[in-house]
């Protein structure tokens, strides 16, 4: 089992930082992240849309990690969380 999967099948526990437990991100949290010309309202990827995470997550991935979007299809999800990201099929370093 690889890491992202194991990350996602903990319990979550706390609420989620990104869009306050709602489940959804909204103009508000995008304005309190600063991301304005960056995302749109709509299912929030950091959370998957529950509203909670698991703490483990959120010491891996910055809560307003640009790339960490509900749009990113699962092996580049998966290369954010890793720290290494993979944009239009190019690898590049992590931070
Ligand atoms: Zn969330």
């Amino acid at each position: 089992m690889n890491f992202f999967r194991r990350l996602f099948k903990r319990k979550p526990t706390v609420q989620c930082p990104r869009c306050l437990g709602k489940g959804r991100v909204d103009w508000d949290d995008i304005k309190r992240l600063g991301k304005e010309l960056k995302w749109g309202p709509g299912r929030c990827a950091y959370c998957n849309g529950t509203g909670k995470v698991d703490p483990a997550l959120m010491s891996k991935v910055a809560i307003d990690e640009t790339y960490l979007t509900i749009n990113l299809p699962y092996a580049e999800r998966k290369g954010v969380i890793d720290g290494n990201y993979i944009i239009s099929g190019t690898w590049m370093p992590g931070k």
